[in-house]
């Protein structure tokens, strides 16, 4: 059988698995296949004129060290930034309201602070803090529940809507109701179960009191972090770092057939013969490819749901919109607002534009705008924005991005779903699997994975 590796997309999880399988000193070839014209998928930074532009990530999480480490070994921790700024706004009722300080995974850890706060009414702080009160569910092993009733069980429905919802939620594009615990927030099922509440759980951890002092300090703080030059200097490091990986682009793969021991992936001008095939795409385009392979496997790829989004990034001349020093709101379920959110990028990250302007960044996730030109876009956002804080012209230059079905949904029973998934594609040993929709989200994720594999 020939030894040739031919890995499908040249993402993240596409490319980091070429730099494991090189470092593991992989000996036959490895040929990377990418539909686009240029790799890195939804890796992408837009330098112009002075401002730096992210297209779908701005940051990754650093309590999965993966990103980090690989980060640190493509030679750019020296370009790692800390946000410049923490503070974030909840909008409610149509104001922007600040987060009560403490609040720490839905612990009040400041009770005197959550209860002035004005994000919940008495009732829905009292029943929050009751957390701790509540005893532990008991689960079946596989058991999955759904985070919203996770936490309207443990903390209330105002926690639910007002806070737990738009920041953890949101990061699934999901609703809480069908939103997978088991898949998407195994820690605090496993807090609930090990401590008996949330509450014992996060008072357990040790907090550091003070605020930090200096930039360092910020950066050995904070959960999320950037890059100087932006998220794609990652995807230009990995392939300066490359030295025996072939990367094709404009190379979109059709199908994948058996050929003996190996396998024959087909792209509209070519056929390659591979030993192995690393697949990194988006569910529903990894399962066209199974269509000749195996139907069972397809069809399971094809229901894993996804959702859409559109990014358009603003940038105002500060002189004609206000922004106060945050970096951007989150919305509360029920709001009466056509952004689901909205990064201040220019206030969260130092170098993202030139002194004199802000740069904004306005989700869009609403079925009925996803179909709106750029131009209709911006005046939406314009309109929103001037709702919330003063403005006074219109932006100087926008990008816009659009993630058509292309965010993955963690829904109730993902893992069951993933089970199953691994079951079959134990009958094609030399085809293995790697991305967002696969087992994490992140950027940090995709990297694991490709690490593991
Ligand atoms: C709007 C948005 C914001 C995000 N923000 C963050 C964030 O802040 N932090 C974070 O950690 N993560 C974030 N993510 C998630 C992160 O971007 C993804 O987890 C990660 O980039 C996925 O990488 P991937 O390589 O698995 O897939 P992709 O980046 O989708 O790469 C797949 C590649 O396959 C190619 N391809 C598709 N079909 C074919 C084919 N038939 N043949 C050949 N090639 C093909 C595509 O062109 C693409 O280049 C965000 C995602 C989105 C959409």
């Amino acid at each position: 059988m020939t030894q040739n590796t031919i890995i499908i997309g040249a993402g993240i999880s596409g490319l980091s698995a070429a730099y494991y399988l090189e470092k593991a000193g992989e000996k036959g070839s490895i040929t990377i296949l990418e539909a686009a014209k240029h790799p890195g998928g939804k890796v992408a930074t837009t330098h112009e004129d002075g401002f730096i532009v992210e297209h779908a990530p701005d940051s990754f999480i650093t309590t999965k060290p993966f990103m980090l480490d690989l980060v640190s070994e493509l030679g750019l921790s020296k370009d790692i930034i800390a946000p410049a700024n923490s503070k974030f706004f909840i909008l409610k009722d149509g104001k922007l309201m600040d987060v009560p300080k403490g609040l720490n995974f839905m612990v009040a850890t400041d009770e005197d602070a959550f209860m002035q706060s004005e994000m919940f009414t008495e009732a829905g702080k009292h029943r929050a803090l009751e957390e701790v009160n509540i005893p532990a569910k008991k689960f079946d092993a596989d058991e999955d529940e759904s985070f919203g009733d996770f936490v309207e069980r443990r903390f209330g429905k105002e926690m639910l809507e007002n806070y737990a919802e738009p920041l953890f939620a949101g990061i699934y594009s999901t609703p809480s109701y069908e939103l997978s615990m088991k898949a998407a927030f195994p820690m605090f099922r496993n807090m609930e179960q090990k401590f008996g509440s949330i509450t014992q759980a996060i008072n357990a951890i040790p907090v550091p009191e003070a605020a930090p002092k200096n930039k360092n300090e910020n950066l050995q703080r904070s959960p999320f972090v950037s890059l100087k030059h932006g998220m794609q200097s990652i995807i230009d490091a990995l392939l300066q770092k490359l030295y025996k990986t072939k990367i094709l682009t404009e190379a979109k793969v059709l199908s994948i057939h058996k050929n003996g021991d190996g396998y024959k992936v087909i792209t509209d001008t070519h056929i390659y013969d591979a030993g192995r095939v690393i697949i990194t795409l988006p569910a529903a385009a990894a399962a066209t490819l199974f269509a000749t392979l195996d139907s069972k496997i397809q069809n399971i790829l094809e229901s894993f749901p996804s959702n859409s989004s559109r990014i358009l990034t603003l940038a105002f001349n500060k002189k004609d919109c206000e922004l106060p020093d945050a970096t951007g709101y989150v919305v509360a379920k029920g709001s009466d607002t056509l952004l689901s959110a909205c990064t201040w990028s220019s206030k969260k990250w130092d170098y993202r534009a030139p002194d004199a302007y802000h740069l904004i960044r306005c989700f869009f996730s609403k079925t009925e705008l996803l179909k709106l030109s750029k131009d209709e876009l911006i005046m939406i956002a314009n309109q929103e924005l001037s709702k919330l804080v003063p403005v006074h012209g219109t932006p100087v230059k926008s990008w816009l991005s659009n993630y058509p079905n292309l965010l993955p949904q963690y829904k109730v029973g993902h893992l069951e779903k993933l089970k199953q998934l691994n079951m079959l594609l134990e009958a094609l040993p030399e085809i293995q699997l790697i991305g967002a929709y696969y087992d994490g989200i992140g950027m940090p994720d995709c990297v694991k994975q490709a690490q593991a594999l």
